[in-house]
């Protein structure tokens, strides 16, 4: 899939709308419609890459940036000292619907372990 027919990068181009809760210059955050624990947001490049598997060495900083904004996000929602969760699914195998590579950002209940 292109970015063209990509979901996401229709929510980064505002033609999908989406609560957004956080954006920089690489990077927005915004609600998942199916949430899976009280507060559950999807951090996102405005660059589309597919999955991990599409990843490049020079990707590396943009990585980095989508976990610094799950940070900021759960500072500031207040989830730091509690603790949350951050999911990047890899391939339908590990249940990754949207091909548009996403870290799920989850918090706000006990988050068991292992996952299922
Ligand atoms: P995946 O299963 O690929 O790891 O995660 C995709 C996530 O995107 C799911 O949690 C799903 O609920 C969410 N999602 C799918 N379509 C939309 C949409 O149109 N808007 C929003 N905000 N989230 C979506
Ligand atoms: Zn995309």
């Amino acid at each position: 899939m292109t970015g063209q027919d990509c979901l996401f990068c229709k929510i980064v181009a505002g033609d999908i709308p989406a609560e957004r809760i956080y954006e920089d210059d690489q990077v927005i955050a915004f609600s998942d419609i199916n949430p899976q624990a009280p507060f559950h947001a999807l951090v996102i490049p405005r660059q589309h890459i597919a999955t991990l598997n599409d990843l490049e060495d020079g990707d590396s900083d943009l990585m980095g940036r989508l976990f610094l904004a799950a940070r900021a996000i759960a500072d500031r929602e207040g989830f730091g000292a509690a603790g949350y969760r951050t999911v990047v699914n890899c391939n339908r195998g590990a249940g990754q619907t949207v091909f548009h590579i996403h870290v799920h950002l989850l918090a706000g209940r006990p988050l068991d372990w292992p996952p299922g």
